[in-house]
């Protein structure tokens, strides 16, 4: 890329570091003082670009509102929309100098205004239409952009909130939308950069996006992070920070285990097995978009600012072995068996899993029985309806004539996973594992060591979900 030299003397885009910082770091107007702080010291080094996430549970809100406006619940409707201009008026007010407060409240009411026709649509259809659903979500962000820019500017810092609508492309699939990268490497170059070579910091709205033909999208639940590993990618950044409310990423959820602590260094593909596995600190596609220029990341602690947090980057010096474990509670196990052993099992399998992926559900693990013909495979619970409405399509008339067994699903289960590169190769782990959480009683259903080298995931019983964890924690020794 060429550099010429932007108005604050640094080359254009050299040195670029692209922060994120996620609903807990955005929370309330101290939290927004404290990023503020944080891109103020960045912002006198080098060149920044932060992407936002919405404040603490204001997603959720969204969701719910939208729900409640489905149900023709005008009460809850009114009494969410109360609650969602409360939070960022009170935000504002405790946030910004008096004489800023006018101009962004104007802009606050706007935007909500936005998200109150779109719920008053939804209440009218009696539906949410997916493609509005992502719209009126986007308002979250949408929302702590405006606030965190408005800071940023009230602290001297030359800021400008900018929709990620008009930057990231992606195709439209939507609420689980995947970035187009030549064309967002394009609108990233038309709408940020001239933002950086005049030295201001563009505060971009994580999570969203939209399609080629401009109407909007979502990245997934969580996908803020993975919002700011596409933009760090397409504007070649050197770093990118998550700052989030850990101290980084630890060898399990601290939340579930005590004695969890933080690993000072994984490499990228530990971080997305652990991602993809359920731990929820990073999104599971976050490391993608990064892997062609090894940009390394820090997952770091907004709260705790003297943690130096965790480095994720292609290769580490870490020992091989095992590193962390995760858990995922919200899986459902779903059984698929001939009745006939005419029919041929391969291709049963086969037009499943192409009816699993039209539908967009995702298979997170997949066991088979070649004596038995038969499988099953574990997929997320909010997923779990539209999967097996597309195995009932497809197998309509197999069902119907009895070649294939009534499918059996199981929601009592969940996913653990103990994820290090060269694990495998650790002669006795899976077995000493086993062990482990059978003398806790816990009861495997099924192991699905993928094709992967890093992982051993295991289903076990939902109730003993917590318990196998911390056995595998202890077992494998990660909390020294
Ligand atoms: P943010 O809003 O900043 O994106 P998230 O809530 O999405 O934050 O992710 C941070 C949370 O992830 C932590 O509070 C922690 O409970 C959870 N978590 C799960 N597994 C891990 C892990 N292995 N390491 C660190 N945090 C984890
Ligand atoms: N606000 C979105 C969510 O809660 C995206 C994110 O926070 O990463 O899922
Ligand atoms: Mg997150």
């Amino acid at each position: 890329m060429e550099s010429s030299p932007g108005s604050k003397g640094y080359s254009r885009l050299q040195q670029l570091l692209v922060m994120k910082f996620g609903g807990t770091s955005m929370g309330s107007a101290e939290r927004m003082r404290t990023a503020g702080l944080i891109c103020a010291e960045q912002h006198k080094q080098r060149p920044v670009t932060i992407v936002v996430s919405a404040m603490s549970k204001v997603t959720d809100l969204l969701l719910d509102t939208l729900r409640k406006a489905e149900a023709g619940d005008s009460t809850a409707l009114d009494t969410n929309l109360a609650q969602l201009e409360q939070r960022h008026v009170i935000t504002c007010c405790e946030l910004l100098p008096t004489d800023r407060q006018p101009a962004v409240l104007s802009e606050l009411h706007s935007i909500i205004g936005d998200f109150r026709r779109i719920a008053q649509g939804v209440q009218m259809l009696g539906e949410r239409p997916p493609r509005s659903v992502d719209e009126a979500v986007a308002v979250g962000e949408r929302l702590s952009a405006l606030l965190m820019a408005a800071h940023l500017e009230a602290c001297g810092i030359p800021a400008k909130a900018v929709n990620a609508a008009q930057v990231v492309v992606t195709d439209a699939v939507f609420g689980n939308a995947t970035p187009l990268m030549d064309p967002t490497r394009e609108k990233a170059a038309s709408v940020l950069e001239p933002l950086l070579e005049k030295g201001i910091l563009p505060v971009v709205t994580g999570f969203n996006g939209a399609a080629m033909d401009g109407r909007p999208t979502t990245l997934g639940r969580g996908g803020s992070d993975f919002s700011a590993s596409i933009l760090a990618a397409v504007l070649d950044a050197t770093d990118l920070w998550i700052w989030t409310d850990v101290d980084g990423i630890m060898t399990a959820d601290p939340r579930l285990v005590p004695t969890a602590v933080v690993l000072p260094e994984v490499t990228y593909s530990e971080a997305a097995e652990l991602a993809y596995n359920g731990a929820k600190v990073l999104h599971p596609r976050t490391l993608a978009p990064l892997v062609e220029k090894g940009i390394p990341v820090w997952s770091k602690n907004s709260f705790n600012l003297a943690a130096p947090g965790t480095r994720i980057a292609p290769k580490v010096d870490a020992p091989q072995g095992p590193r962390a474990v995760t858990s995922m509670g919200n899986v459902a196990l779903v059984s698929i068996a001939p009745a006939d052993p005419e029919l041929n099992a391969v291709q049963v399998m086969s037009r499943s899993l192409a009816a699993l992926a039209a539908s967009n559900a995702e298979v997170l693990a997949l066991t088979s029985s070649s004596y038995r013909q038969s499988f099953c495979f574990l997929i997320r619970r909010d997923e779990l309806a539209r999967a097996t409405d597309a195995l009932e399509t497809t197998f309509a008339l197999e069902l119907a004539h009895g070649y294939l067994k009534p499918f059996e699903v199981d929601e009592n289960v969940g996913l653990l996973a103990i994820v290090g590169e060269g694990m495998r190769g650790t002669t006795g782990m899976a077995g000493r594992i086993f062990t482990a959480i059978s003398q806790e009683s816990v009861n495997i259903i099924a192991i699905a060591q993928g094709s992967s080298e890093l992982t051993i995931a295991i289903v076990v019983r939902r109730d003993g979900l917590e318990k196998a964890v911390r056995a595998v924690h202890e077992v494998c020794q990660l909390g020294r």
